[in-house]
């Protein structure tokens, strides 16, 4: 047995690490999760499906929002749950008990799935659900930040180094202009109107971001994205998401393709 193994053993006897899904104790070579619950981690596999429940629902809740006329945009998650599973817990623990640990390990999950995706392939920028700014204090983190630089991460490793561009990673693209409800007690219309026109994408000063092929030059510039990845923890109404969507059409106008990907799909 290794130093290390004899000290990780030892270190569970101490203070013994459980599964963050069914609360068993681990054994030294399982981390967050169970062998068990691994094995029947409730995979979506929306990666390889262009059109699934949950790029469906959002395109449906696109439509209402008079954002209809930009074709269909992807959407996929890692894995289904419902607030009365288990595996609920994965994102309460990033959300509200400071567990990076397993949240990141899951966010690597799907930063890998869609890095092998044909249709996720062309992303150019990763940006984030926001928090308010007053949230974003009293909590220190914002969840789908931890989320979307893991994928990020994943995306930009597939790209190779002959890739020049490779993918940009925008946590603070978006912003929460005013603070929201909690989105969790309200219901599906409530959802849509408590969230609606509550985020703003930055404006670049001047022509931070330029046209592709624009021929312009400026040296602060970026080229503007051609395709947006989207990042939150769970996908339920698309309501935030939908409200975020709108926000980058504003900026990024009709032609940029805009995605989305959460680790849980509860819809
Ligand atoms: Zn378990």
């Amino acid at each position: 047995m290794t130093l290390k193994k004899l000290l990780l053993s030892l270190a569970d006897l101490l203070m013994p690490r459980v599964c963050v899904v069914c609360g068993r104790q681990l054994i030294s070579s399982e981390k967050h999760l169970c062998m068990s619950c691994m094995a029947d981690l409730p995979l979506t596999y929306f990666e390889d499906r262009t059109r699934n429940p949950m790029a469906d629902s959002f395109n449906k809740r696109l439509i209402e929002s008079g954002l209809e006329d930009h074709g269909y945009q992807y959407a996929c998650a890692l894995f289904f749950y419902s607030s009365d599973s288990g595996y609920a817990n994965i994102t309460q623990a990033l959300k509200y008990r400071r567990d990076f640990a397993a949240g990141k390990i899951f966010a690597r999950m799907l930063g890998r799935s869609l890095a092998r995706a044909e249709h996720f392939a062309d992303v150019d920028l990763v940006c984030c659900v926001p928090l308010h700014w007053i949230r974003r204090r009293q909590r220190g983190y914002n969840q789908a930040e931890i989320i979307a630089r893991e994928v990020w991460r994943e995306l930009q490793g597939r790209r190779g180094a002959g890739d020049a561009e490779g993918v940009r990673f925008e946590p603070g693209l978006i912003r929460r202009g005013r603070p929201t409800r909690a989105q969790t007690r309200l219901d599906a219309s409530r959802r849509a109107s408590n969230v609606e026109g509550a985020f703003a994408a930055a404006r670049r000063a001047g022509a931070g971001w330029r046209a592709a092929g624009s021929g312009r030059r400026e040296a602060e510039g970026a080229e503007l994205p051609r395709h947006i990845l989207l990042v939150d923890d769970v996908y339920t109404t698309g309501s935030t998401l939908c409200a975020c969507c709108a926000a980058l059409r504003e900026v990024f106008g009709p032609d940029v393709r805009i995605s989305v990907a959460t680790l849980a799909y509860a819809g």
